[in-house]
């Protein structure tokens, strides 16, 4: 449906962190070396690398997009991922700075909401430090791509950060979507959406790559610019705008078109906002678009 231009459907977008954490440079921004040898033996990190997920006030509720990391993974991370190589892997990959704090209830307080009163969840795709805390928001529907949740179903895929102990939680009321021929040509190259709220004002869009499933928010409504949360499909903006791919995708021939259609509808959509989960100026990025928007708080 297309977007309504006189009525304020969404009152607000913020971002949370649960955490910071540390990478490679040849994970963040490719390499041409193996992903391997950059796995082992790189002792170069970039730091400071947030792990963010978005609270979005609409009118009928608030929506989430994801749900961040667990800090119960540094905590203890052979009881989270249940595997001694899984421990091996995830401390080449990554260095965390987490605190008990950084758990999802916690950071949605600071924000000034509650995690019980949360609306739905849904997750542009369904790595683990995009669906912790799932535990904290068991009221809500959780919405994933269809396409995601048979990924994550296939044998053995916590190889692939998939941790379905986390995620396949008793009393988690999931739904899965598939993404549909949508009619709103304001959405161009892209020509398959789900329309989470039925107004137009948030949108699911496909961009894989990253994973096969991976989603793209859009969020419209009068008196803000349009902002598009494409959490992991590119860990920093420019990336994105200069076609650079970073070292680790599932696909990277469908994250490259994946890129060349993000950067079609930033072409077409004047004042288009576009945040990562990972990029460390996406906060100050947010807070100067709606610092500029007038009819949001
Ligand atoms: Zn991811």
């Amino acid at each position: 449906m297309p977007i309504s231009q006189d009525t304020p459907l969404i009152r607000s977008i913020q971002v949370g962190t649960t955490g910071r954490g540390s990478m490679h440079p040849e994970h963040r921004y490719g390499s041409p070396l193996p992903v391997m040898l950059w796995l082992l033996f790189s002792r170069r990190w970039v730091d400071g690398v947030p792990v963010h997920f978005f609270a979005i006030e609409h009118r009928d509720g608030l929506v989430l997009f994801d749900t961040g990391l667990d800090p119960a993974i540094a905590a203890d991370p052979k009881a989270y991922l249940g595997s001694s190589m899984g421990v091996f892997f995830l401390n080449r990959l990554f260095r965390w700075n987490l605190v008990p704090e950084d758990n999802l209830s916690h950071q949605l307080a600071l924000m000034g909401h509650d995690a019980a009163s949360v609306h739905t969840v849904v997750f542009s795709h369904l790595h683990f430090d995009h669906t912790g805390c799932i535990d904290h928001v068991l009221q809500a529907p959780l919405l994933a791509p269809r396409r995601e949740w048979a990924a994550m179903s296939e044998p053995q895929s916590e190889r692939k950060w998939y941790l379905r102990q986390h995620i396949e939680k008793p009393g988690a009321k999931w739904s899965l979507f598939d993404l549909t021929p949508c009619e709103d040509p304001a959405l161009a190259p892209f020509e398959t959406c789900h329309d989470v709220m039925g107004d137009g004002s948030i949108v699911l869009l496909p961009t894989p790559g990253h994973t096969e499933g991976s989603v793209s928010m859009l969020v419209r409504s009068a008196g803000m610019p349009p902002v598009l949360l494409v959490a992991d499909l590119c860990f920093e903006v420019d990336m994105l705008l200069k076609d650079q791919m970073p070292g680790v995708a599932e696909d990277f021939e469908a994250l490259r078109a994946s890129y060349a259609k993000v950067r079609a509808l930033n072409d077409n959509m004047p004042g288009l906002v576009i945040l990562p989960s990972h990029d460390m100026n996406t906060a100050s990025r947010l807070a100067q678009a709606m610092q500029a928007a007038p009819g949001i708080g």
